[in-house]
């Protein structure tokens, strides 16, 4: 299968499975901008690993559809199923118990999944930044920058584009050095 087959399928198997989600924004955009933004940052960041652009088209079809890991194992492989696992939060744990594990398993995942998550970190933070979610508060996206800011400095050193744009973003909302973010000694391992 030619580079473009294999991104056309990965893209158009996403898509199918997003079909009937939309963001939180409120013109409730469909879902399936994310995952095309989130892979369209990575290669303008210079990333061509074809498995990393992959899982990152993939990346939220496991805990957001009903996706297994062994769907994606058969129709894309065994790495880019490893890539998806690594970025997917444990189900059956509550919110904030995930949002914690995040932080921890950051600083663990290999290369690869540490690109997927740097580059869904900086999308997420823009869409934040473009728009407050319905029932959102100020409050609630401070914190959410905060949280990413965590789970962003256990991926720094793999790609000095997407952490630089992203500490642009959380700088100009008023993170002062997200570089230096602190973390709480239940964030670490
Ligand atoms: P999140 O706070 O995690 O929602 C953000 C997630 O939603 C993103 O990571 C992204 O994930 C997805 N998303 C979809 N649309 C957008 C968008 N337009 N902009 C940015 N992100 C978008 O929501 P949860 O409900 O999962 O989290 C609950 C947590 O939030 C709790 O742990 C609690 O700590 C906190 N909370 C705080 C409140 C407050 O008022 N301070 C109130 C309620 C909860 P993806 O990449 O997977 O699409
Ligand atoms: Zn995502």
């Amino acid at each position: 299968m030619s580079d473009l087959t294999i991104l056309m399928k990965a893209t158009n198997f996403a898509a199918i499975k997003h079909k009937d989600q939309r963001r939180k924004d409120t013109e409730g955009t469909p879902y399936i901008n994310h995952p095309i933004g989130v892979a369209n940052y990575l290669t303008q960041a210079g990333v061509t690993d074809l498995d990393v652009i992959q899982a990152a088209l993939l990346h939220d079809t496991v805990e957001d559809t009903e996706t297994t890991l062994e769907e994606l194992k058969i129709h894309f492989g065994e790495k880019v199923a490893s890539i998806v696992a690594e970025v997917t939060d444990e189900k059956g744990q509550e919110k904030h118990e995930r949002k914690r594990l995040q932080i921890i398993h950051a600083r663990h995942a290999s290369k690869e999944a540490k690109l997927v998550k740097l580059a869904d970190k900086l999308y997420n933070i823009k869409d934040l930044e473009r728009c407050l979610p319905t029932g959102w508060t100020n409050e609630r996206r401070d914190e959410y920058f905060k949280w990413a800011a965590k789970v962003v400095s256990g991926c720094r050193g793999t790609n000095l584009e997407l952490e630089n744009q992203i500490d642009e973003v959380l700088t100009r909302n008023g993170l002062v050095n997200p570089k230096e973010i602190v973390l709480e000694a239940n964030e670490m391992d």
